[in-house]
């Protein structure tokens, strides 16, 4: 049973620093001894009672019984001992969190949950409000403070409306107003900072970006409380101990366990649901970092694993992973269960319903993953598991990468060249560019790499340095760039146990009359990917999806060869 807490305990708004000062400059332990954090006693409302002592008596115990109790994993962290309830990390991205009406939702969703498991709920900015924080962050660099103050106007009456529209109570109004006041403050002063040095760090624009998901979680809190569920906000940057790796910032986990298990641990013992800040971490001194866009999935595995839940929900606005991504192809199929290297793969090549390093934090514990629909929780989604389903084995989903650029580095005069490859790859390494997919021919007369459009310049002027003196030789014929292509990538385990999968490939392109550009397949054979021209992808996703009928009700890929 839940521990018994005493009525009219002050309620805060904001995060544990209680300032916005710990949502970018990191920990703020004075302050937070001496305020009480930014707890919010739930009012009870209609059938959920939470355990809240009233003035007039003692606690009411819940009376709200779970319909369906998840089985506890049996391997718990020892810190959870004492914890009968299942424990679930509840994740809720931008579109979940994207106004008024989408908060409400998420608010019912962590309402049910919580009367069956105790629940750490991790929250995201609001639907293409990181994206403006960067552009603010960008136009203080080039110097248009008028831009920046028309941008944080329209994200201040964004987030005003969804107070309003969900904070009832007028103290709880107050709090809520004054800590968006102070994180506003915040992005102000960053900005002008920026504008006066014409330079934007990464730290400052990690602390510029990770501001919307300090609005959001105390929002959230907020709307919780309002709806009689008792919860605090906390900013991540108490827990999430990182690398300082700006903008890519990667969990220290023992440290975060241990953050985790003095921060968050002691609010479910009180039957308090905490919200924590997605996307934002902090290093060991207390810098505000963050893990990447999209990366408030990876957060909530992260958290997930320090607290050694019993599972993972993240929820979107699709019914689950997929066969393809939904944007693209019409006739998709949602996929019961997948394992989690079918996803990470999924993710890698840009299925952007996972970011791409959320299963890391899982692996070693087995902590099941599932994918949910905000706006239709009574559908089952996607369970993502550590094995695969014995059935298993074929083509399961597609996805592709829209945005990438093929490089070629060739010509007959390359076979003379010493360490081609090495020095290829030496290069894109030193320029930062992620290579995707490559392949060369065995005498290595063309390299063809692909990398992400955002890199492409910059690779190929660093690979024509690297290749200067051998251009000037024409032992290399070119470094040659098309910017216009796309990969695609069929994805499921055990493929090689499947004949005629490329052979059905090239098939189905070729009725369409589609070119493959180039094709790799992984060593892991849980992937085959190939590019295409960019104006061909649709045309090769709807191709390849009906091919392997993805979307039909019996999708098993037959185990024959149909060339
Ligand atoms: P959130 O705001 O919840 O983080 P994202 O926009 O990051 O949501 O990810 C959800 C989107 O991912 C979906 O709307 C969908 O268009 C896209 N997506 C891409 N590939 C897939 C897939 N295989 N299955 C489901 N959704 C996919
Ligand atoms: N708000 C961050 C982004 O837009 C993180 C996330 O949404 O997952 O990238
Ligand atoms: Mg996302």
């Amino acid at each position: 049973m839940r521990s018994k807490r005493r009525s009219g305990q002050s309620i805060e708004t904001g995060f544990g620093g209680s300032s916005a000062d710990s949502c970018i400059g990191g920990i703020d332990r004075s302050r937070s001894s001496v305020e009480p954090f930014a707890r919010r006693v739930g009012r009870s409302r209609g059938a959920c009672r939470i355990n809240i002592q009233t003035p007039d008596g003692p606690a009411r115990v819940s009376e709200c019984h779970s319909e369906r109790f998840l089985q506890p994993r049996r391997v718990r962290a020892q810190a959870r001992g004492d914890m009968k309830k299942p424990l679930r990390v509840m994740k809720f991205g931008g579109t979940s969190v994207g106004d008024a009406s989408c908060i409400s939702k998420v608010v019912e969703i962590i309402r049910t949950a919580s009367r069956e498991s105790d629940v750490v709920v991790v929250v995201s900015a609001m639907s293409g409000v990181t994206n403006k924080l960067v552009e603010i962050a960008t136009e203080s660099e080039k110097g248009d403070l008028k831009s920046v103050a028309r941008i944080l106007e329209e994200l201040r009456r964004q987030h005003d409306a969804v107070a309003s529209a969900l904070i009832h109570s007028a103290t709880e109004r107050k709090c809520i107003d004054r800590k968006m006041q102070e994180i506003f403050q915040q992005v102000d002063s960053l900005c002008r900072g920026t504008h006066l040095v014409r330079e934007l760090t990464l730290r400052t624009r990690d602390s510029i970006s990770s501001l919307g998901e300090c609005l959001t979680a105390p929002l959230v809190a907020a709307a919780l409380a309002d709806c009689g569920v008792a919860s605090e906000a906390i900013n991540a940057s108490e827990v999430v101990v990182t690398s300082s790796c700006h903008g890519a910032a990667e969990p220290l986990m023992d440290l975060t366990r241990e953050r985790c298990n003095a921060r968050v641990l002691p609010l479910l013992r009180q039957g308090i649901v905490p919200v924590v800040t997605g996307f934002i971490g902090a290093t060991v001194d207390g810098v505000v970092t963050t893990l990447g866009r999209n990366g408030s999935d990876y957060s909530a595995t992260i958290l997930g694993a320090a607290l050694d839940v019993d599972e993972v929900i993240i929820w979107s606005d699709v019914d689950g992973v997929m066969t393809v991504d939904p944007r693209l192809v019409t006739g998709v199929r949602r996929i019961p269960e997948i394992s989690y290297r079918e996803a990470a793969e999924l993710a890698y090549f840009g299925a952007n319903v996972l970011h791409p390093k959320t299963l890391r934090p899982v692996i070693q514990s087995g902590i099941p993953i599932w994918i949910r629909n905000t706006f239709a929780p009574e559908r089952p989604g996607t369970k993502i598991t550590p094995t695969v389903s014995p059935n298993g084995g074929g083509v399961k989903a597609l996805t592709a990468i829209a945005d990438a650029a093929l490089i070629t580095v060739g010509g007959p005069g390359m076979l003379g060249v010493p360490d081609v490859l090495g020095r290829t790859f030496k290069t894109t390494a030193a320029v930062q560019a992620n290579v995707l997919l490559s392949s060369h021919s065995s005498s290595q007369n063309d390299i063809c790499l692909v990398v992400l459009s955002a890199v492409a310049e910059r690779t190929v002027e660093a690979l024509r340095r690297e290749f200067a003196q051998d251009l000037a030789h024409e032992k290399v014929e070119h470094v040659t760039l098309d910017p216009n292509v796309a990969i695609v990538a069929l994805v499921g385990e055990n493929m090689s146990g499947v004949s005629g999968i490329v052979a059905r490939t090239f098939g189905a392109l070729d009725r369409d009359n589609l070119n493959i550009i180039a094709i790799a397949q992984g060593s892991s054979e849980c992937s085959i990917s190939f590019v295409v021209a960019r104006k061909d992808m649709k045309a090769t996703l709807a191709a390849t999806h009906q091919e392997f009928r993805l979307g039909a009700t019996h999708s098993l890929t037959p185990p024959a060869v149909i060339a």
